[in-house]
């Protein structure tokens, strides 16, 4: 998808968003919410939007807007490093699908990084499928305790 397309709103992370499809979320507010990827690459990828920010990428969302939205990132980062306890953590964000972006409604993941431990591939290139919630939910847990 083009750069310059407009905002679709019939993409998963609005229905995530919207209550019409689940998640295993770790931090809502009325701007923010943080959720795990169902195709993580490391033991607590997770993804932060903008709740009501309808912009595919980073060049679409007002700067208002992005401040919030990265904040957010920031404050997820810090749990996920409290949490976890990573080697590193790495923070991505895809504009376009020759970029490899396959979720057009703006998202920074947080991975996290642990020394020795090769990253899975970007959105679940190598695997069966996603991950269920049961699997998800205590790595969350341990996020949602260092919030
Ligand atoms: P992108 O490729 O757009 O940068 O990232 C999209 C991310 O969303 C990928 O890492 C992918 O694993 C994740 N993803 C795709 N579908 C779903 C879903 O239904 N639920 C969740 N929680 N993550 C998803």
């Amino acid at each position: 998808m083009s750069l310059t397309l407009n905002y679709n709103p019939d993409n998963i992370f609005a229905k995530i968003i919207a209550g019409d499809m689940p998640a295993t979320k770790i931090w809502e507010t009325d701007d923010i919410l943080a959720f795990m990827d169902v195709f993580p690459q490391s033991d607590g990828h997770c993804l932060v939007v903008h709740k009501k920010a309808q912009a595919a990428n980073l060049l679409d969302i007002d700067p208002q807007a992005l401040g919030t939205l990265i904040l957010g990132v920031k404050k997820v980062a810090a749990a996920v490093a409290a949490g976890l306890k990573p080697d590193g953590i790495r923070i991505a964000q895809f504009n376009g699908s020759s970029a490899g972006q396959t979720v057009f409604h703006l998202h920074f993941h947080i991975i996290p990084v642990y020394d020795n431990v090769p990253l899975s591939a970007h959105h679940g290139a190598a695997q069966d499928g996603p991950t269920p919630a049961d699997i998800l939910e205590p790595v969350a847990q341990k996020i949602v305790e260092a919030l």
